[in-house]
């Protein structure tokens, strides 16, 4: 039972978990014995339609069984070389062929180290120290990404600054995000390496770009000649195959990956210009290395994932679904007369309670989030987990068909009728 394992869990993990999100289900996360297609099954018996899918990976659902058949072939070749293998060739390819600003390529084992190699590299290619980054993007949990970070912190109330060098926090400067003119007098005044951004922000509930931001993002880096870097680690494939930058035709200078690529196991990757990633050892003077890079498991993951992509209408039944499953809440929100914004893009979206306009963090954090948390906690005993926490978002995939949405469509008319 889950209840049995989070005592034992509570004595073993600081704060009974290993990812603090998990934590945010009340009064104790279900622990989740099997997992298929747009299900999560539970050690307590209960099935739950998932739109939290990994929090952004499983843009296929659970076992999908080509990706599945792919990584068992792998695993019974190997999978830990020490020294390259074909398919990581075959994930760079794909990749490169899809994402615009991808010349070049480096694999690394998560979001959180493709955006710290990022800004290293940002760095050796200016010569510059300093990094723009904005109010509630999340970039991972290395120090100079959780300086003014969103994502589960919001929710605990912790600064994500905590435990980060004044050193290192001071080599970040912060504009508010869709703030074009902070972005103009920070590059202005300061020796700004590279600007990071999550094209759309996923990490805050779901904020938009306003029309112009990230164009002036690439006009102003430009003219200042300091990289303009998209983490795309959400974003990535999952707003089409060649993701933010190909949906707003907004090219960055690097791009970091993760999430969707490796097919629901660890991964991360930066991409960008040869020159650029051509600094990396051993061909460049910028370090980076790992044991576990380009690991044949979450290569053949993540070109499975693509194959399927490319081939099957994906973006087509997660767009849909996502938009069934919004509109009706709009509907039914409406109905009741509850102030709402509800924020949507493709396949994710999120809505925020008490507020007419979330376009920054700082609206984002006005909005009532224990009556999101309630919305959450009435799905789930009807059966559908969305995320416990207002500051992540609400993701659909290729698995949620007309079946899996018209339940998830009479769950929601209980749950907001009931309210
Ligand atoms: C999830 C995420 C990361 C961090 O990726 P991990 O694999 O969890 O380290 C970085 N950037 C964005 C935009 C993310 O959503």
């Amino acid at each position: 039972m889950s209840e049995n394992l989070w005592k034992e869990a509570l004595k073993l993990f600081a704060g009974g978990v290993n990812s603090p999100v998990r934590a945010a289900v009340k009064p104790y996360p279900f622990y989740v014995e099997k997992a298929e297609g747009a299900y999560l099954y539970t050690v307590d018996g209960k099935r739950l339609i998932d739109y939290v899918l990994g929090y952004g990976p499983l843009f296929l659902g659970h076992r999908h069984p080509y990706v599945e058949n792919k990584i068992i072939e792998q695993l019974q070749k190997g999978w830990l070389y020490g020294t390259p293998s074909p398919i990581e060739v075959k994930l760079a390819e794909k990749i490169i062929s899809h994402i615009p600003s991808a010349q070049k390529i480096r694999f690394v084992n998560s979001g959180t180290e493709a955006t710290m190699l990022a800004l290293r590299l940002a760095r050796g290619y200016t010569g510059r120290e300093k990094i723009l980054k904005f109010n509630g993007n999340y970039h991972g949990a290395h120090d100079y990404g959780l300086v003014e970070a969103g994502s589960a912190a919001t929710e605990f109330n912790v600064s994500t600054s905590n435990g980060i060098p004044a050193l290192v926090r001071n080599t970040v400067e912060i504009c508010e995000y869709n703030d074009l003119g902070c972005v103009e007098k920070k590059l202005k005044n300061e020796d700004i390496a590279g600007v990071i951004v999550e094209p759309i922000m996923g990490n805050m509930g779901l904020i938009l770009p306003e029309k112009g931001f990230l164009e002036g993002l690439r006009e102003l880096t430009r003219s200042y000649n300091t990289l303009l870097i998209f983490d795309e680690v959400i974003t990535g494939f999952r707003l089409g195959l060649s993701g933010a930058q190909g949906y707003f035709n907004v090219i960055p200078d690097l791009t970091t990956l993760g999430k969707i690529i490796g097919g629901g196991l660890p991964i991360g990757a930066v991409a960008g210009k040869s020159e650029i990633i051509d600094l990396l050892t051993p061909s460049g003077k910028v370090f980076n290395a790992g044991t576990f890079n380009a690991n044949p498991l979450s290569m053949a993951a993540g070109v499975a994932t693509i194959e399927v992509l490319e081939r099957e209408k994906v973006y087509d039944t997660a767009r849909d679904s996502a938009n069934a499953f919004s509109e009706e809440l709009k509907t039914l929100l409406e109905k009741k007369g509850i102030t709402f914004t509800l924020n949507r893009v493709e396949s994710m979206f999120q809505v925020f309670f008490g507020v007419r306009e979330v376009k920054n963090a700082t609206q984002a954090k006005q909005s009532d989030k224990s009556f999101y948390f309630r919305v959450h906690q009435k799905m789930l005993e009807q059966g559908v987990f969305i995320p416990p926490s207002q500051f992540e978002v609400i993701f659909s995939s290729g698995v949620h068909n007309s079946h899996i949405v018209n339940a998830t469509l009479e769950a929601v008319k209980k749950v907001i009728t009931e309210l």
